[in-house]
């Protein structure tokens, strides 16, 4: 039989995270790879869902989602980042970043227009650029200094006649790269120049490390008007499940990817909201506990690659640890960590299923460190065989 599935998705087949996931399952061994907490968000935050149940929150919320939850993010943006956003016209609830993303590119973008994305990147952004038959064009984030960054000159070749939107990710998944305002003052120079829409996905807002400061791309001068800003409650209350995003943009925006979300879910799940709308107000003092142990987190995870032999890039947030594999005498990150459970029982990440060209990301391999003490502990005493 021929296959089924529209051409313009047959190059996303099963993600790396499926592949990998069912080797640590098959295998047995620990996983580093899928980057989710294996304990469970603040418990005032649960309760508040089950009391939400419990207390009949079961039908359709309204579209635009629960005016509570609206009021709560208009409320947490002005607090955190001076930035007004009327809770009646300029948020929309969605079923996490993933939808967010994937309607305001559906929204936005035209056939054969052009997106943006500092690659390696998020891997729904290529989907959601093919299924709205946009272009995706890469603009790379190299090591230098340390971290990763891109080049202002890159990104200014990467802008053309076509291009409609550009997705900025910050604090950035897989590199843990968290942009400089002097990086984000290069890109809303672009957008500004060229009459661009800058998406941003913010949803490792709350999880930098070393005092590094998050900057919205929004509070930029000029940029707020311009700019669709998305974040999630999955990453910062450690509720990955829950699925509940939101974007907070000018009215125009909202308008227009509600018009396209309504017709992906309609709505979000209702108790989640009302639960998530309580941590917003009372539990950002357990996001900073929770901030300064994936820091800790980090320093293990990124001490004990190091002495298993790996080249590690430290993370200003995330949750996740770029390792360079090249000391250890490997090269190819997607047959190493195919190997990886039989070498050593731990399972990772191929970085260069993260990118557009998967040969610019060929030896980098991501660890998640967003994981219990003793795993990481494990998990590294595993790898230390590889040296
Ligand atoms: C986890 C993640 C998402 C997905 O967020 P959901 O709210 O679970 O849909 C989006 N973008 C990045 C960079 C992520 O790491």
């Amino acid at each position: 039989m021929s296959d089924p599935l529209v051409a313009r998705m047959r190059a996303f087949g099963t993600t790396i995270f499926a592949e990998m996931s069912a080797l640590a399952l098959r295998t047995g061994s620990i996983n580093l790879g899928q980057g989710f907490p294996d304990t469970d968000g603040p418990p005032a935050l649960l309760e508040r869902a089950v009391e939400a149940i419990r207390g009949g929150a079961n039908q359709y919320p309204p579209g635009p989602g629960v005016p509570d939850l609206r009021q709560a993010v208009s409320e947490h943006r002005r607090e955190h980042y001076g930035l007004h956003y009327d809770p009646d016209g300029e948020i929309l609830v969605t079923v996490g970043a993933t939808e967010a993303v994937a309607a305001s590119v559906l929204a936005l973008c035209e056939p054969g227009d052009e997106v943006i994305a500092f690659e390696p990147y998020y891997d729904s952004y290529a989907a959601s650029v093919a299924l709205a038959g946009a272009v995706l064009r890469p603009v790379t984030l190299r090591p230098a200094g340390g971290r990763f960054t891109f080049d202002p000159a890159e990104l200014r070749a990467a802008v053309g006649p076509r291009t409609r939107a550009i997705l900025v990710n910050s604090p950035h998944n897989p590199t843990g790269t968290v942009f400089t305002r002097e990086e984000l003052e290069t890109i809303a120079g672009l957008c500004a120049e060229h009459d661009l829409t800058a998406v941003t996905d913010e949803v490792y807002e709350h999880l930098t490390f070393d005092g590094a400061p998050h900057v919205p791309l929004a509070t930029l001068p000029g940029m707020r008007e311009r700019t669709v800003m998305i974040s999630s409650a999955g990453k910062t209350f450690s509720v990955t499940g829950w699925k509940t995003g939101w974007i907070c943009a000018p009215e125009p925006f909202v308008r227009a990817v509600q018009t396209v979300k309504q017709f992906l879910t309609f709505t979000a799940s209702a108790p989640w909201q009302l639960a998530v709308a309580y941590g917003l107000r009372h539990e950002l003092g357990w996001v900073a506990s929770l901030r300064d142990e994936l820091q800790a987190k980090r320093d293990r995870l990124m001490a004990g690659l190091s002495a298993a032999g790996f080249d590690v890039y430290r993370p200003a947030g995330t949750y996740f640890v770029q390792a360079d594999i090249r000391p250890l005498g490997f090269s190819d990150g997607l047959a190493l960590t195919r190997e990886l459970p039989a070498l050593a029982g731990v399972v990772a990440i191929p970085t260069q299923a993260f990118y557009a060209h998967p040969e610019r990301g060929r030896h980098f391999v991501r660890f998640a460190f967003c994981k219990q003490d003793a795993v990481i502990d494990e998990a590294v005493a595993r790898l230390r065989k590889l040296g």
